[in-house]
């Protein structure tokens, strides 16, 4: 069965939200920022869950997504960070992080409590200096926390 997202990682440097690579995975800034420091973390492995992954990949795998999401709470200084491993739309696994402050939502759940509108809405794309600088801070940051 073919996958969009087996497809795309082949050319997913070319991606002008490409930040970095991991060894486990690809590390793509969100293309909205309604949340400041969305973030999305792409599996190098299709899965499609987290138990068809060889069991050392899979350890390295949540161990790299817990360093992506540290760097980006250690820059956005979130009160929480969320994890999201969904895959319904696409089952290749690609954790969403999102970093969130009180008062974010109108209902303390999920971000996708919002509409599409709101979660798609253009004026939250950065623009090219926005996303540059962005990208350059959580790369950054990431490989601060590789280094300790
Ligand atoms: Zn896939």
């Amino acid at each position: 069965m073919s996958c969009k997202m087996c497809e795309k990682q082949k050319n997913i440097k070319d991606d002008p939200y490409f930040i970095m690579e991991l060894e486990t995975g690809y590390v793509i800034l969100g293309w909205f920022q309604r949340f400041k420091g969305y973030t999305v973390f792409n599996c190098k492995e299709h899965g499609p869950e987290l138990h068809n992954l060889e069991h050392s990949f899979k350890i390295k795998h949540l161990e790299e997504m817990s360093i992506v999401a540290e760097a980006i709470s250690n820059i956005f200084k979130p009160d929480k960070m969320n994890y999201e491993l969904l895959g319904n739309g696409c089952p290749h696994i690609h954790w969403h992080l999102y970093p969130r402050v009180k008062g974010d939502t109108p209902i303390v759940s999920s971000v996708y409590q919002l509409s599409n509108e709101e979660l798609f809405d253009e004026s939250t794309r950065p623009n090219e200096e926005q996303r540059e600088e962005l990208k350059e801070k959580i790369k950054n940051e990431i490989v601060r926390l590789l280094l300790k």
